[in-house]
């Protein structure tokens, strides 16, 4: 029956799927029997038959060349593969020389199949249904449905994964007619409804899928479980198999070694030396934190002791280079703090030129205003009250003759104010 039905299938089909014959298929010759040009404009041809796979299910097209020309993508539409090219072919030419990509075909067999026994895994120890699936260029996602994951849980699954890839089992895949699905234990319904191809691991899984497998588990190599999140609902498990997997454990193998060179203690150490270097950060932190506090306000009674008193007024007017505009406000409320006659006006310089300026209780002319003013002399913004006032500009005028023409206006208010 798996034979008949398998024939009718091949028969009815427009373009036969020689991966599906033999997935290990790298090349063929066959005839061409359509040349055309999509609506983007890239040419394609159509052959009698094919060993490129093109995107579906979750696997990724197959690439390679034909005639020599390089394929750059393959799809299947209203039942034609459709084998898009970098250039066309010669017009009329009927016969086709294919080459696949083997090593990116084999390892789109290696992710999906890993994929495959992955969520069989999850199914079989938690109940946990797979809801979706990407082949990424460097990693492979699958979404499952489970509330929780822990590095328990994901421990038993990539081990009982793993142990089904050392076990070496046969995989087959092969069109089945709908009497048979009905008795077969699938994870998952069919997508279609027609030329239903069913995928086997014996006792572990059997899944409707139209994608590329090997003969054997053993080919689909190590799977390592690489980080999860929660995503839709579920959890997002990213994994690599095979060829990927040997290279992500070199690739961290290389990363711990230069770590453990750095940190100069042994992997076991790492951890414990990381936490003591973040402590001892902690505290070199926190103590420079507070000498920078301490400079400033010895800055600020400095600053104050020198004020130019200006009538009732003392005026403290400073550039100070890379303080940051917190450090800024801070001096300004310990100098109006230290005198209620006290105006400062401060500037801070680097890439921007900042400015606080602020007033102490017993002055009433508005900071705010003056800012507003003085900001318009490096097309800054800014804002803030009366008593304070801060904001920030282009470092286009030096600080010193920003802040001297903010003195100037201060002086002519003062002098109006006093008349
Ligand atoms: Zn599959």
């Amino acid at each position: 029956m798996d034979m008949l039905w398998e024939m009718i299938f091949m028969l009815t089909h427009p373009a036969e799927k020689l991966y599906y014959r033999d997935a290990y298929l790298q090349s063929c010759e066959t005839t061409i029997v359509e040349h055309g040009t999509d609506a983007a404009g890239t040419p394609y041809v159509v052959l009698a038959e094919t060993v490129f796979y093109p995107t579906g299910g979750g696997q990724p097209c197959d690439l390679g060349t034909i005639n020599g020309v390089e394929v750059i993508d393959v799809e299947e539409v209203d039942d034609k593969i459709l084998h898009k090219l970098a250039q066309p072919l010669t017009a009329g030419e009927g016969k086709a020389v294919c080459q696949i990509d083997w090593q990116r075909r084999f390892d789109h067999m290696q992710q999906h199949n890993g994929q495959h026994i992955l969520s069989a895994a999850f199914a079989e120890l938690y109940q946990a249904e797979t809801f979706g699936f990407h082949l990424g260029r460097e990693t492979v996602t699958v979404d499952i449905m489970t509330e929780v994951l822990t590095d328990e849980m994901v421990q038993r699954v990539g081990e009982l994964a793993n142990s089904v890839v050392f076990d070496n089992r046969e995989i087959t895949a092969r069109f089945v007619d709908p009497q048979e699905l009905a008795t077969l234990p699938l994870r998952k319904a069919p997508t279609v409804s027609e030329n239903i191809r069913i995928v086997t691991i014996p006792d572990f899984d059997y899944n409707p899928c139209g994608g590329t497998h090997p003969k054997r588990t053993g080919e689909v190599g190590p799977i390592l479980i690489l980080g999860w999140e929660r995503n839709k609902g579920g959890m997002r498990i990213e994994f690599v198999c095979g060829n990927r997997a040997i290279r992500a454990i070199y690739d961290k193998q290389r990363t711990l070694r230069e770590l453990s060179r750095q940190l100069n203690s042994s992997e076991s150490e790492m951890l414990n030396s990381l936490d003591r270097i973040i402590t001892e950060q902690k505290e070199t932190s926190h103590a420079l934190q507070q000498a920078k506090g301490q400079l400033l306000e010895q800055e600020a009674a400095r600053l104050v002791a020198s004020a130019v008193a200006k009538q009732d007024y003392r005026i403290v007017s400073t550039v100070q280079p890379g303080l940051t505009m917190q450090e800024l406000q801070k001096m300004s409320q310990i100098i109006t703090a230290a005198d209620p006659k006290a105006i400062a006006l401060l500037a801070a310089s680097g890439d921007k030129t900042q400015l606080v300026f602020a007033r102490g209780t017993e002055v009433s002319i508005p900071m705010n205003a003056l800012l507003k003013e003085t900001l318009t002399v490096i097309d800054g913004k800014g804002g803030g009250k009366p008593e304070s006032a801060q904001g920030g500009g282009q470092a286009t005028v030096p600080a010193e003759e920003v802040l001297a023409h903010a003195l100037g206006l201060l002086e002519r208010q003062i002098q109006e104010a006093s008349v």
